[in-house]
């Protein structure tokens, strides 16, 4: 990370009174950026080697950590506030971090953990441990087995994928920009944005609370002037459901990266008409491959199709193939393996690393296409949720004896809401166990609906029949 790490420096000391990151009324220059990671990694290289946890939200301070993080060589893993503790418990116990930063000063009881401010006052040189981690950081998403699955990035993983963003046209073009963060840093579309936007020497811009205040977020754009935002798709639709969304009232709009789900035609239409010169970019890829592996402008020429291109096949982060339908993913951007003995997708082969992505796809004309899942991972409002990850955790609660989740889609082919069914022998009401739900899960993977039924339909193979479920829906 020398390279990232030396710009950084470079920054605070040519333009050291420059914005590095702005959040509500907050904001932090590249000196202050510097100055205080420096003094901050002192004392993590003294606290020990292994992960750190940084608990937060949008924080100023989150950025001071995970950069501090850098710097003292020790992997950083953020946890957005919004997560129950019981799900930061299990992060904690399998990833072995052996330290917690409350940045957001909340009441964490039963684990030990630090605020931000008492971890910055030490500075104790005596006892620093030197430390060859190889590992940034690690993202958690959700995992089948009803526990959050750890994917550990390495430096190598990172480095490309920042020697890769930086080289994205137009991205490549712009200097001196301000680019908007949707997505909090627990969530790895953040990645591109945090490490594109520091590595220039630019001015990231988040808001402060979650980002379903339409009013607010548009007030973020137009007082600060954003040049390019990194958005989901989701995040969009919501955007333009306002009329003052568009090139007369948010004149700086540049730009706009989307990744993380499906990016459809309706949607760029609507962006087109609100923006006529906006540049898109359509970009593809899982946490497990480091934030993104391909990338694509999408012009109006590519809106007669029904599906948008991922990707240029001529500038890929990594190496792509598609085995059997589906998008396998080879070389630099691919991560080592989970965390604990999860295997998932990850293999190994002449001396690569690989994953299959469990997507669909297709190359054709030299550009990559994703045209869904072969499992039941979904995308819903943005968030990467495994169903059975929801099912196992309703299962753990007392009384109740099966379960299963299914998706609820809209006519195009969007989730729009997850439905629970459950077979309970007990007086069990399902207000109370969406109530009982909340301990365990963040709000976004806790379903709308719950159904209570006298049994589960099979399929001839014995296995769950989800497309029978949904007839009923
Ligand atoms: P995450 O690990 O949260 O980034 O989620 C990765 C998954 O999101 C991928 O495996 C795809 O299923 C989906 N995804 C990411 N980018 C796109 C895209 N541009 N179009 C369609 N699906 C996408």
């Amino acid at each position: 990370m020398k390279n990232l790490l030396t710009k950084i420096e470079y920054f605070s000391k040519t333009n050291p009174y420059k914005n590095a990151y702005i959040v509500g009324k907050n904001s932090i220059s590249y000196l202050e950026l510097w100055t205080q990671a420096s003094k901050l990694s002192i004392s993590l290289s003294a606290q020990g080697t292994e992960p750190v946890i940084i608990y937060g939200h949008k924080e100023v301070e989150v950025v001071v950590c995970i950069l501090a993080c850098i710097i003292s060589n020790r992997t950083y893993i953020p946890i957005d506030i919004s997560l129950p503790l019981s799900r930061l418990i299990k992060i904690k116990d399998v990833s072995n971090a052996s330290l917690i930063i409350n940045v957001s000063n909340l009441e964490v009881s039963n684990i030990e953990n630090y605020s931000f401010r008492e971890l910055i006052s030490k500075n104790d040189l005596s006892n620093l441990k030197k430390n060859s981690n190889e590992l940034v950081y690690t993202i958690f998403t959700s995992g089948t087995t009803g526990n959050p699955k750890g994917v550990p990035i390495s430096k190598k993983n990172l480095n490309n994928f920042i020697c890769w963003i930086n080289n994205l046209k137009p991205l490549n073009q712009y200097q001196n920009i301000v680019v908007f963060n949707q997505a909090n840093f627990s969530f790895d579309l953040s990645v591109a944005d945090l490490y594109y936007s520091l590595s220039n020497g630019h001015t990231l811009v988040s808001l402060e609370g979650y980002e379903t205040n339409l009013i607010e977020v548009l007030k973020v754009f137009k007082e600060e002037k954003i040049d390019v935002a990194f958005l989901t798709p989701t995040f969009i639709k919501l955007c333009l459901l306002s009329k003052d969304f568009n090139e007369s009232y948010l004149n700086d709009l540049k730009c706009i990266y989307f990744c993380g789900e499906c990016l459809d035609v309706k949607t760029v239409c609507k962006l087109y008409k609100a923006f006529p010169n906006i540049e898109i970019i359509n970009a593809y890829g899982p946490t497990e491959a480091t934030s993104a592996i391909s990338a694509i402008n999408i012009t109006k020429t590519m809106l007669n199709e029904t599906l948008l291109p991922v990707g240029d096949m001529l500038t890929l982060a990594t190496e792509v193939e598609i085995r059997d339908s589906e998008i396998v993913l080879k070389g630099d951007s691919v991560f080592d393996g989970y965390l604990g003995d999860h295997i998932g997708g990850f293999f190994r082969e002449n001396n690569e690393n690989c994953y299959r992505t469990g997507d669909l796809g297709y190359i054709h004309d030299g550009k990559l296409y994703c045209k869904g899942r072969v499992d039941n991972q979904i995308k819903y409002k943005g968030y990467r949720i495994e169903l059975a990850d929801i099912e196992n955790n309703i299962l753990s609660i007392a009384g109740v004896d099966e379960c299963v989740v299914v998706p609820l889609y809209n006519d195009m082919g969007v989730v729009k809401s997850l439905k629970a069914f459950v077979v309970s022998s007990e007086n069990l009401t399902m207000s109370k166990i969406k109530q009982e739900l909340k301990k365990y899960l963040p709000l976004y993977m806790i379903p709308s609906i719950f159904k209570k039924v006298d049994f589960l339909p099979m399929t001839v193979n014995g296995k769950i029949d989800r497309k029978k479920l949904l007839e009923v829906v």
